[in-house]
């Protein structure tokens, strides 16, 4: 279990990390995702005992390490890959992994359980050169896991990968970090990264963390038009609710216990669906082709610009009228 309560820190008058406090069970791949300059490092920092925060307390196994008290970082329990990897260029790949163990007869049976954990075994004589970027991504994390931490930290570790090996180096190491139930803190910019590998997805804001949860219902229920843009594509329209109903150019969707008056509604691309008996027309004035599906940009009479995603990739002819209906979660912000 870690625990962050009420963590700050600013650097001279700005607040790289203001009030930040959560809670994640033991075992559980948490993601932190978020824009550059959110604040994401600094939090990774604070909790691996880098940085001290200005305020607030970080508990991690029962045990505080930040707030009353200082735990330094190497008594911490904490592993942490950075996106650099920092692997010892003269090291080989089981020197590398020993480096952090504790002096003890234990040593080498603790490398070769991590070399089988990491499919390295065939590689442990290699020097980092001698291996591919997804290979010493691999050597990385298994010396970060090899003193068995309470907490592992990864900061942006696939962020210097060709995107053609990033997506199954990310896959392979995911589900075995996951198979070990090691407790897991990813920092990324990645939101497909964040979405597929998260059980507990926290987005960062201007030094905050300003929702978190499943993936799937952060992605669906944004809780402000940034978060769900951050997500993914997007519609954000102006809506009036009235009676709890909400009225706005693509329909009327129910708004109970909402006051009356303006708001924003918020709908993915994907939750609009073409179809010829939908009540709604609009002209197509754009689209991209992306292979696995497309998004074209419609018009409507009154002027409103929308992206609709067409799953298989067909994209409706630019000028034409469509007719469209939306099909899906419909978020409404204050
Ligand atoms: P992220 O990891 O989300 O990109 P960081 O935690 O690295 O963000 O940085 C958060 C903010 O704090 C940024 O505005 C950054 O410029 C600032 N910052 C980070 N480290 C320092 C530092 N050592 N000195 C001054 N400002 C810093």
């Amino acid at each position: 279990m870690i625990e962050l309560i009420g963590i700050a820190r600013s650097y001279g008058s700005h607040p790289a990390v203001s009030d930040v406090s959560f809670r994640l069970e033991s075992g559980t791949f948490a993601v932190l995702l978020g824009p550059s300059g959110c604040g994401k490092s600094t939090l990774l920092r604070m909790i691996a005992g880098l940085e001290t925060p200005d305020r607030g307390t970080i508990i991690i196994s029962d045990r505080e390490v930040a707030g009353a008290g200082h735990v330094p970082p190497e008594s911490r329990k904490v592993g942490l890959v950075f996106q650099d990897l920092a692997l010892f260029p003269n090291m080989t790949v089981a020197a590398n992994i020993e480096f952090g163990l504790p002096v003890g007869e234990s040593r080498s049976s603790r490398v070769d359980d991590m070399l089988r954990l990491l499919r390295l075994e065939a590689l442990r004589d290699r020097l980092p050169h001698e291996l591919s970027g997804g290979e010493q991504q691999r050597v990385a994390v298994a010396r970060s896991l090899a003193p068995d931490p309470d907490v592992l930290l990864l900061d942006e570790p696939f962020a210097n990968l060709d995107a053609d090996l990033r997506g199954r180096v990310r896959g392979e190491l995911i589900d075995i970090l996951k198979q070990t139930g090691t407790t897991v803190i990813m920092v990324t910019h990645d939101r497909e990264e964040a979405i597929s590998a998260a059980d507990e997805l926290m987005i960062m804001l201007e030094g905050s963390v300003v929702q978190s949860g499943n993936p799937r219902e952060v992605y669906e229920q944004p809780v402000n038009r940034a978060i769900g843009l951050l997500l993914g594509d997007g519609n954000v329209l102006d809506g009036r609710i009235k009676n709890e109903v909400v009225h706005c150019c693509i329909g009327d969707f129910p708004a109970s216990g909402r006051p009356d008056g303006p708001c924003e509604l918020f709908i993915r691309s994907e939750h609009l669906e073409l179809s010829s008996d939908a009540p709604l027309s609009a002209r197509v004035i754009g689209g991209a082709y992306y292979g696995h599906d497309a998004l074209a940009s419609l018009q409507l009479a009154d002027g409103t610009a929308l992206s609709i995603r067409q799953a298989h990739g067909d994209l409706p002819e630019v000028g034409s009228e469509i007719r469209i209906r939306a099909n899906g979660p419909v978020c409404i912000f204050d």
